[in-house]
């Protein structure tokens, strides 16, 4: 679990390129604890944005994914880090910044509600997994964790 003692805080948890992009939900106050990931959708949907407790470097780490359109009829993906099967444009591509010209994408729950559906009966198209709640949300931060690993971090 990390604590957040102020917004200013908070915002250095992004990489600089990120950071401009940054808005945090009126609702949202300081300090925060965050005990795995917190994730929160821009007003306009044009944004998902996540911090993370990174458990390699102990140290929260914030991602600006944009949403690319997704219609409504979308068929149903499977999201890479929770892999819950959703339809209705529940899970579709969520793209970071890598650099001014480069852009990494991962099929995601687009509003990252991903540690939600864990504790949540799976659903009918679900991959059948296992492992008890604990372990599934510890494989979820990992995952989270080698993605910014390797493309942003
Ligand atoms: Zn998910």
């Amino acid at each position: 679990m990390l604590r957040i003692g102020t917004e200013d805080e908070m915002k250095q948890s992004f990489r600089p390129i990120d950071q401009d992009e940054v808005e945090f939900p009126s609702e949202m106050t300081f300090p925060l604890l965050v005990r795995d990931y917190l994730a929160w959708v821009e007003p306009s949907g044009h944004r998902t944005y996540l911090v993370f407790a990174d458990p390699v470097s102990n140290k929260a780490r914030g991602i600006v994914f944009k949403r690319g359109h997704q219609s409504a009829d979308a068929p149903a993906a499977m999201c890479d880090w929770c892999h819950s099967v959703r339809g209705r444009g529940a899970v579709g591509m969520l793209t970071a910044t890598v650099s001014k010209t480069n852009r990494v994408g991962l099929v995601l729950c687009r509003d990252l509600s991903c540690k939600e559906k864990l504790d949540k009966p799976p659903g009918a198209n679900d991959v059948f997994e296992t492992y008890p709640p604990e372990d599934k949300k510890a494989r979820l931060i990992e995952r989270m964790s080698a993605f910014a690993r390797r493309n942003l971090f």
